[in-house]
């Protein structure tokens, strides 16, 4: 695996690639990888010649009062996991490298960044547009893979991709989980042990309100109802929120009849940890 922190060789690298006809899928990341990160690379490697993937702590998609600073970090082992997994390119850069200090850009993606996590994250997804169009003008992949535990990301980039006219393909893979059903998550390692016995309720609920809906429930109000009773026997968490939304738009889902695709989504602060989930549900 090549491993590179500067732009400049990285791309001198990745133009030789493109001259020689090679297919390049990435794969961002914040690192402290995961089986749901290494399921994204071994998907762009099935589908490309070359899998770049980049390790970022990107600060300006963290609000002031998060976890930015506890965020877990451990390249060395990340290095091992993507050399595990057959990664060809890993792109770790310094803050200075990715932002100078004259920077003074940002890019905001209008109404489907505001509901679910836009709502207690309001800055949140215009970090995170600003970063991914960065490293997609650095890279310059024929696919970007990003992971449907981060649905309302997904959503939100690939309407920056159809706005902004991207050249890049935005591919979503399903959510990797831990046997007891969590969404794997670099933040888990945050939770204490009982935490840690809370988190599990997030998949319980979520799948509960799955099965409702599958038996013929249609009020989405009623599914919630369900979804919170699990979600508040929590002893050490606390709902951020529990949604019911349109997949396509995120806007909120009274009758399910009347929507193809719909969002169950979670979000639990566990003190400053905070865990998302969803289901996705063709009605
Ligand atoms: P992160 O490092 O948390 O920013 O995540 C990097 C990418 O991995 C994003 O596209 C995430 O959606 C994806 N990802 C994170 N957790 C999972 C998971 N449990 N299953 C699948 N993809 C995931």
């Amino acid at each position: 695996m090549r491993e590179f922190a500067r732009i400049a060789p990285l791309q001198r690298f990745l133009n030789g690639l493109r001259q020689r006809k090679k297919r390049i899928g990435f794969v961002p990341t914040m690192g402290y990888l995961h089986e749901g990160h290494l399921s994204l690379v071994r998907l762009s490697n099935k589908e490309n010649d070359a899998t770049v993937v980049s390790i970022f702590v990107n600060a300006l998609q963290f609000g002031r009062n998060e976890d930015f600073s506890r965020y877990p970090r451990n390249l060395k082992r990340d290095r091992r996991l993507l050399g595990a997994a057959a990664a060809d390119v890993l792109f770790a850069p310094s803050a200075g490298e990715m932002y100078q200090g004259d920077f003074q850009t940002s890019v905001t993606v209008g109404g489907i960044s505001r509901p679910l996590c836009g709502v207690s994250r309001p800055t949140h997804f215009s970090g995170v547009a600003t970063v991914v169009l960065k490293l997609l003008n650095i890279v310059n992949p024929e696919t970007l893979y990003l992971g449907q535990k981060d649905y309302q990301q997904y959503r939100v980039v690939s309407q920056m991709a159809k706005d902004l006219h991207l050249r890049a393909r935005v591919c979503m893979a399903p959510i990797m989980r831990e046997k007891d059903g969590l969404a794997m998550s670099s933040r888990n390692v945050l939770l204490s042990g009982e935490e840690r016995r809370d988190a599990t309720l997030i998949y319980q609920a979520l799948r509960e309100g799955r099965t409702l809906i599958s038996s013929g429930e249609r009020r989405a109000p009623r599914v919630l109802q369900v979804i919170r009773r699990i979600l508040g026997s929590a002893r050490l968490g606390r709902i951020d929120y529990a949604e019911i939304v349109d997949a396509e738009t995120l806007a909120p889902v009274v009758e399910l009849n009347e929507h193809s695709k719909a969002l169950l989504a979670v979000a639990m602060l566990f003190k400053r940890t905070r865990l998302i989930d969803n289901i996705l549900m063709e009605v």
